[in-house]
């Protein structure tokens, strides 16, 4: 039998509660907390971690993370725990913003430091006081700026553990993704532990089915760790994507696609078009590759060389 301690409270086996990562004091003297729900099953097994929120503006994650909590994962858990970190920013998502006060990005800011800048301490308390204790986990992000993602899990293929962590989860794309510098996925990597990226939606904006399968697939994952009880799982049909390509505008102006989200495109389709403001030219978006569409501009005002379509190839 194990307990986890996390900032000196202690989760007894057969225990669940809530407690605080750490706080941070605003420049009002008040403090703001980095809650987590710590569900301790009797029996042991795996730790696996959920957390969202990282950029403070990306709503989709917290949301699912809300949802799983209110299903109340803890009364049926029976072995292992399940750590739920559902606004790891939590001063970020206090400004609906995706950077912190001082313009750092949290996920650029890992392994962080005890003394360092706001997002070092973050990234140091989630480094020191997180990782340690669990073996896997995901963390749920939506696209940047006003890019729409299609529910997809990122992780390197070439690191088996994570793609069968990603099967095990399920997203209607599974794509592969290089580590970034300094971001939490690469230095938990460093420590031994798989964390998948989930990336959904658009920040600020809540959309269903990003939360709907990040939902499904948080209890997927529980099931098939055989952490909460199941009959037969059915398994989950995950494309994946080896490479993908942004296709860019060529033109300025106004932009808007032909195609849903998550529809497969070919070579020289006509996909898209970007018009001029004043009704004069109309320029067509051909795809330049075969594959399907992960990720949308959903703001049509563009610039030559914004992104406007991410398309993931097989
Ligand atoms: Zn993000």
């Amino acid at each position: 039998m194990r307990t986890l301690e996390i900032n000196g409270t202690i989760v007894k086996p057969g225990k669940a509660q809530w407690l605080n990562v750490n706080t941070y004091s605003l420049t009002v003297g008040a403090e703001v907390a980095m809650p987590a729900y710590v569900i301790n099953a009797k029996a042991d097994g795996p730790v696996v971690l959920f957390t969202a929120g990282m950029h403070g503006d990306e709503i989709n994650g917290i949301e699912t993370l809300r949802q799983l909590l209110q299903k109340k994962v803890a009364q049926h858990l029976q072995r292992g725990a399940v750590i739920i970190i559902p606004v790891v920013n939590t001063i970020s998502f206090m400004y609906k913003s995706r950077a912190l006060p001082d313009g750092k990005d949290l996920n650029r800011c890992f392994p962080g430091a005890k003394n360092g800048s706001l997002g070092a301490r973050i990234a140091y308390d989630m480094m020191q006081k997180i990782l340690p204790l669990i073996d896997v986990g995901v963390d749920f992000h939506t696209g940047g700026a006003q890019i729409n993602n299609y529910p997809h899990l990122r992780c390197k293929f070439d690191e088996h553990a994570s793609v069968d962590l990603a099967k095990q989860f399920g997203a209607p794309f599974l794509v592969n993704s290089e580590y970034r510098e300094k971001s939490f996925r690469k230095e938990a990597a460093r420590l031994g532990k798989t964390i998948l990226v989930y990336e959904a939606g658009e920040s600020l904006r809540l959309n269903k089915l990003a939360i709907k399968t990040g939902l499904e697939g948080c209890e997927r994952l529980l099931k098939n760790l055989d952490m909460l009880p199941h009959d037969a799982i059915e398994p989950y049909e995950t494309a994946v994507l080896q490479t993908t390509t942004w296709l860019r505008a060529k033109n300025a102006g106004l932009f808007r696609t032909y195609k849903k989200h998550g529809d497969y495109v070919t070579i020289n389709e006509k996909i898209a078009a970007v018009t001029d403001t004043y009704g004069k030219e109309y320029f067509a978006v051909l795809s330049t590759v075969n594959g399907y569409i992960i990720g949308v501009n959903n703001s049509p005002v563009v610039n030559v060389g914004d992104a406007l379509l991410h398309v993931g190839c097989v």
